[in-house]
């Protein structure tokens, strides 16, 4: 295998850099398990643990989590390679090819189908290891899952799938959890519940039942079910505007960086790539050393906002890879000032939302896209 050099040391002194609150994330998740009790709670760590450092987040909350949830097997195996025991569940769905490297790293396979479920107690069999399984249904999400109306054939093969498979859950997934209006996520509950009649029907022992995502966790008490899976809420942030804000999390992630240039641009001189901004009077201007290359979208060009010693100012012309401009009007601003684009200062505040709105999406990609380029910095672990 070749080892390269990580880029995100943070020894490094990149003036941009990720602080995540280690403190602040361990209150969110001692929150939502208070709130959910007596369910249990799985912490979904994948996509770097919403751009919070995957490995950080695992060490830090995941002895407080019942269980941890990943979405592709290398996260999984990733967090076995440094030394992460407890139970993973593996979302995605399968490729067979793959099968033998969930069982050796004794990670929580989700089967979808019978031919799957075979597969599976195959590649045990010849490893000689028991295979770990929760059965996925889709109840109208239409991603991954045997059909709700087609599932009873998976549940009779998973009886009958031998010593090696162990069948410790069985899942669903809402598609319209945060949608103001509840209707499909309830009808999804609806669905999922009538497929679980079929233990009751055999009286049977259930595998552990769970379909709750964070607006679930929120918005449906009754969703809960045995244990729950919230992601986005556990990072502090409401998976939409409209949510009322019930539970007590905040964000423990703050994005920073550092003015590395300042000059005055005359009036009608362009600003950057595509000479998208100018103004029609002298402005002072500064460089940010963050862009798209960072996972600052392009989309937010001409609208973004940052706090530069806690005032407010707009970025202008098009954002870059590597760089911004930001306008500061007549003020000053020095090589070095800190510049804050996601978090406070001096009493104003920018959002993960105030930033999926600029770029015109949702605040999981804001986060999730906060590239490995920029170091994290744990505090209060
Ligand atoms: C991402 C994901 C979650 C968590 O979703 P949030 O909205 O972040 O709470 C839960 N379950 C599955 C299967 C997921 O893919």
């Amino acid at each position: 295998m070749i080892h390269q050099p990580t880029i995100d040391d943070p020894e490094s002194r990149r003036p941009t850099s990720v602080e995540v609150d280690v403190g602040q994330l361990r209150r969110n998740w001692e929150a939502v398990k208070a709130f959910v009790a007596p369910a249990r709670a799985m912490l979904i760590v994948k996509a770097n643990a919403y751009g919070h450092g995957l490995f950080e987040v695992a060490r830090h909350l995941g002895p407080r989590a019942d269980a941890i949830g990943v979405a592709v097997l290398e996260e999984g195996v990733l967090l076995r390679r440094l030394g992460i025991t407890a139970t993973i569940l593996v979302t995605g769905g399968i490729w067979t090819d793959q099968i033998p490297e969930y069982i050796r790293h004794d990670l929580t396979m989700t089967a979808s189908s019978v031919g799957r479920l075979q597969q599976i107690a195959q590649a045990a069999a010849a490893l000689g290891k028991a295979a770990k399984v929760h059965l996925k249904i889709d109840t109208g999400m239409e991603r991954v899952g045997v059909h709700y109306y087609s599932a009873e054939a998976l549940l009779e093969a998973a009886l009958r799938c031998g010593p090696n498979v162990q069948v410790e859950g069985i899942y669903s997934h809402f598609a319209n959890a945060d949608a103001e209006d509840l209707s499909h996520a309830r009808l999804q509950l609806e669905r999922f519940l009538e497929v679980l009649r079929f233990y009751e029907r055999r009286s049977l022992p259930t595998p552990l039942r769970h379909i709750a995502n964070s607006a679930a966790v929120l918005r449906l008490p009754e969703s809960r079910l045995d244990m729950v899976r919230p992601g986005i809420l556990a990072y502090g942030v409401y998976p939409a505007a409209h949510i009322p804000r019930s539970l007590e999390v905040r964000p423990a992630l703050t994005w920073k960086s550092r003015v590395v240039y300042f000059k005055v641009v005359r009036a009608g001189d362009p600003v950057g790539y595509g000479s998208t901004w100018r103004s029609d009077r002298p402005v002072r201007i500064v460089t940010v050393p963050v862009g798209y290359g960072d996972g600052y979208f392009r989309s937010m060009s001409n609208r973004a906002r940052v706090l530069i010693r806690g005032r407010s100012y707009p970025q202008v012309g098009a954002v870059c890879m590597d760089q911004i401009m930001v306008a500061i009007g007549d003020d000053s601003a020095f090589n070095g000032d800190p510049v804050v684009l996601i978090g406070e200062d001096g009493g104003n505040r920018i959002t993960v939302e105030d930033l999926a709105g600029w770029a015109g999406t949702i605040p999981y990609e804001i986060l999730t896209a906060i590239n490995t380029r920029v170091p994290r910095i744990y505090r209060n672990a």
